[in-house]
């Protein structure tokens, strides 16, 4: 469904950050790719989403060849760490602001927006200003906002970053119920092993812009396959 073909990325001309990425991702896959600082987990997702250049190789989203194809026009919905939501709007506006880019009729809209706070058990914010939120309702807004054109497949980049342990571990819950409800693909990054371990059906370990390991969260657990990963997958776990 998607799929990375011989991917290579280079910021500055010389360092490759993403070194020779091959990677199948099945349609309704939580997929999570999991790794330290600076491992290239963010880089792969904005070539994903088209906000930044492969330096070599092709990417694929359901056999169309997309990586000179521009973000909005590749159908993937995204939410990142720092919700990123119009302050000025009320929560319905946010979620109304794609939708209208897109061209789609007022009532229609109206629908959507309807059906995403729905999904996020928000129903009764719409009119509330972001700032009017808590940290985990601006978060659930986030995932609306990504969900509310009705993607196939949405990036998620470290989402939960900004919240406390027991908000983050609710909202894993409410992400995966959502992926589970909906049946969309999910690429899902953080540096959290217990997050990626809980939520995904394969964990794409990365290091140093190699996959080091990719498999089930028991394989993972029960056989990692270098020193690297045993290590760190057993940190903190
Ligand atoms: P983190 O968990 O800290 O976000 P990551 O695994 O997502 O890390 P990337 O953000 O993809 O890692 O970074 C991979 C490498 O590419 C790092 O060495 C980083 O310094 C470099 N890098 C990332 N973005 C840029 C950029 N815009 N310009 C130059 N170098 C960059």
């Amino acid at each position: 469904y998607v799929r990375f073909e011989d991917v290579q990325k280079s910021y500055d001309g010389e360092t490759l950050v993403i070194k020779n990425l091959n990677l199948e991702i099945e349609r309704g896959e939580f997929l999570t790719m999991l790794g330290p600082s600076g491992s290239g987990k963010t880089t792969c997702l904005m070539m994903l989403a088209g906000f930044e250049s492969t330096t070599h190789g092709a990417i694929y989203l359901n056999e169309q060849r997309i990586d000179n194809v521009p973000p909005h026009k590749r159908g993937i919905g995204m939410v990142f760490q720092n919700y990123a939501l119009f302050p000025h709007m009320t929560v319905s506006e946010n979620l109304a602001f794609p939708l209208k880019v897109r061209g789609l009729s007022k009532s229609d809209t109206e629908e959507r927006v309807k059906r995403a706070l729905e999904m996020v058990e928000l129903p009764q914010f719409g009119d509330r200003r972001p700032a009017q939120l808590s940290g985990g309702q601006q978060q659930r807004v986030a995932v609306a906002r990504a969900l509310v054109f009705e993607p196939d497949l949405v990036l998620m980049d470290e989402p939960l970053g900004a919240l406390d342990k027991q908000l983050r571990e609710q909202m894993q819950f409410e992400i995966k119920h959502i992926h589970d409800n909906l049946g969309v693909t999910v690429v899902y990054v953080t540096h959290d092993q217990t997050e990626a371990l809980t939520m995904s059906d394969r964990v794409a370990v990365f290091n140093d812009g190699i996959i080091q390991q990719l498999s089930t969260p028991e394989v993972l657990y029960e056989a990692p396959d270098n020193a690297f990963v045993a290590q760190f997958i057993g940190e903190n776990n």
